[in-house]
This record gives C-alpha cells, structure tokens and sequence, in this order.
C-alpha cells in the first residue's frame, strides 16, 4: 500500500501547492458534544434482510452514511466515513454481527467524508476491492476535483492548525460551561483528526464501474448505476432489486443539497432515471432512511429553485438579493423538510445553493 506522499509525489502534485479553503468548502463542520465510541459515530439500522444503514451521528468532522450489506461469504460496505477511526468503529460493529470478510467497499463519489476510512477494510481484508465509477477514481487523484480525494487530504491539513487555533481562542473566552465543554471536544476531535490526515494511507478504487453493473455476490444481487451527473460527475447508485433498496451518496440526502462540486442543471434528470428502479427505501449519503417518495420533494427542490433563480435574474435582481428573496420564495415549501437534523439545514445551505445555481445555469446558458 502507498502512502499518501507516495500517492502524491506519483501523481506529481507538490505537497507546498496548497491554498488556504473557503470557509464553506468544508462543507459540514459543526459543534459536538461526546467523546468518540461506536455509538457517538453512528447508529446502525436494519433495512431489509441482512442489509443495514450506518446512520452517522453529527461529529466535529462530519460522517457520511454507510450501507452494510450482508452475503452468504462476505460483506458489501457502502462508503467508508471521513477517517480511519470511525471505520474502524463500524468495521467492528460489522465483525460483531459476523466473522466473513469484507469483499467490497464500494465509494458512492470521491468527496472526503465518503471514502478516507477505505484504508481501515483494505489493511484488515488483504482480497478487499474497492469499487467506483471511473470519474470517481480520476477525481481521487486529481488535484483540484473539489472536496475530495488525495490531493485533498493535504487541504484539510493545511486547514487544521487554523481550526485548532481558532477554537483555542474561543475556548479562551468562553465563560458559558456547556458551550466550553463543547469547544473542548471539538479541539480534542480537531486534533485527533489531524493525527489520523498525516497517517492516512489512502486506500484507492481497484475496480471501476463505466456504466450498470451487476455483482452476484454471495447469493446477493447488487446492481452498481451510474445515470449521469448530479453531487458530482461520478455519482454511483447501489441498488438491491430484490430488497428494493438503493443507497445514493449525496445525489438524493435528506439535507438540502451540496452543489460545489455539483451539476445542478443535470441533477434533476440524474433523479428521473434513479426514480425508474424499482425501490422504496433509500440509504442516502446523509441523513435519515428514507421512503422512494423523498425523491420527488428533493428533485422538486432543484426544478423550483432553478426556475425561481432565472425569474430573480431576469428581473434584474442582484445575487445578493437573488439570495434572500429565493430563499424566501421557497421556504414554505422546502425549509421545515430540509431542517430536520443539526448539519446541512435550509438556511444553512439556500444561499450558496442559490449562487451555485446562478453561476452553473442561470449564467451559463
Ligand atoms: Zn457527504
Ligand atoms: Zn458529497
């Protein structure tokens, strides 16, 4: 296995050529409040025979949903989380419930919170292949895909003595208790993940998907789907046609909608075709289990807020104004639905969902 600087000197990105990140660019940091065990990282819920959703508890570095799909000889793994540990911690939950190995890990796209805990399988199951779409594996090592991938992991550690320092300095003039204690574990998290970023051995795809696949895979169909472009260019679906399950990485979550790195004018037609397969539960990259009808509520998001951003330009609306007046616009509709968890809220997100789709269609056509 390589290590990170080997993976990046191969790729010959120099490890000084880093920027300092857009606040928002990291997309979900948010505040904590218990120390680190199984139960702190995620909750595992069944959702049909022998498959489960590993619903991520909100962390100081957030975690992505895992799906856990059981075989007669092995197990199929669904993202990998942002670090080793919290992979570590599901994989042990995994090895609770059986001693089969892990087959498969399989990256529903190349953003970090999805695939830097891939190393923790591919160290503990010497066989273990590690399957995406072929965008994804390119993102994995292109310098400037976005949110993700090696090049990426420099990034974030070029980001964290800023973030350490910052919560140093507010731990310093905090006088509430519960907020200090608050700010504590969350500098403890902070450089706990430090530590993991400088030891990461990124473990990348073995195996490519181009378009559908079906694995046989212990008596277990999966079909692997890449239907076009959404969260990113490489978005995978895994879909189980007998359990009626798809998991769908951050295309369809059940937080309102990441489009830095995204295609927000194809988005909704990605849906469409995903709305074809016959499922009824979706494992989605964040946020709770859902049924099949949440995809109609978070495409409709797309399809309104694309028509109200280009009405809002064509009126002459600055971007400032595009933000709070379609924000507005479309909280009756969207923001209780949107707003359910601590991380990834309406308001949160309607602004620079509302400029993403400024620059990417209203400008752009
Ligand atoms: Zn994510
Ligand atoms: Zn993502």
């Amino acid at each position: 296995m390589w290590t990170r600087r080997q993976v990046l000197a191969q790729i010959g990105l120099a490890a000084a050529a880093v920027h300092t990140l857009d606040p928002h660019e990291l997309c979900c940091v948010m505040p904590a409040d218990a120390q680190t065990a199984g139960k702190d990282l995620f909750e595992l819920k069944k959702v049909g025979d022998g498959v489960y959703a590993a619903i991520a508890a909100p962390r100081y570095k957030v975690n992505c949903n895992a799906a856990v799909i059981m075989t007669n000889d092995g197990v199929v793994v669904v993202d990998s989380h942002s670090k080793p540990s919290a992979a570590r911690a599901l994989y042990n939950e995994i090895q609770s419930m059986t001693k089969q190995p892990i087959r498969k890990i399989i990256n529903t796209h190349f953003h970090w919170d999805h695939w830097q805990g891939n190393e923790v399988y591919a160290n503990a199951n010497p066989g273990v292949e590690v399957v995406a779409s072929e965008r994804t594996k390119e993102n994995l090592t292109r310098p400037d895909a976005g949110v993700g991938g090696v090049p990426y992991i420099e990034k974030q550690l070029a980001a964290v003595p800023g973030e350490i320092a910052k919560l140093k300095a507010d731990i310093q003039k905090e006088t509430d208790p519960a907020k200090k204690a608050n700010l504590e574990s969350n500098l403890q998290q902070a450089e706990e993940f430090q530590k993991e970023l400088q030891n990461m051995k990124p473990a990348l795809p073995t195996r490519t998907v181009a378009t559908t696949t079906t694995l046989r895979e212990g008596g277990r169909e999966i079909q692997l789907h890449v239907l076009g472009r959404a969260h990113t260019n490489g978005d995978l679906f895994i879909f189980l046609p007998k359990e009626k399950i798809v998991a769908t990485g951050d295309a369809l979550i059940d937080w309102m909608p990441f489009m830095a790195d995204g295609y927000p004018a194809e988005w909704p037609e990605t849906l469409t075709t995903l709305d074809k397969l016959g499922f009824e539960h979706i494992i989605p990259g964040h946020g709770e289990v859902r049924p099949k009808t949440h995809l109609a509520f978070f495409r409709g998001y797309f399809v309104d807020l694309i028509a109200a951003v280009q009405k809002a330009s064509a009126e002459g609306a600055t971007l400032d104004e595009m933000k709070t007046k379609v924000g507005d616009q479309l909280a009756a509709k969207y923001e209780s639905g949107f707003s359910k968890y601590p991380l990834g809220r309406y308001r949160d997100r309607v602004g620079t969902n509302v400029e993403a789709v400024y620059l990417k269609v209203v400008k752009k056509a």
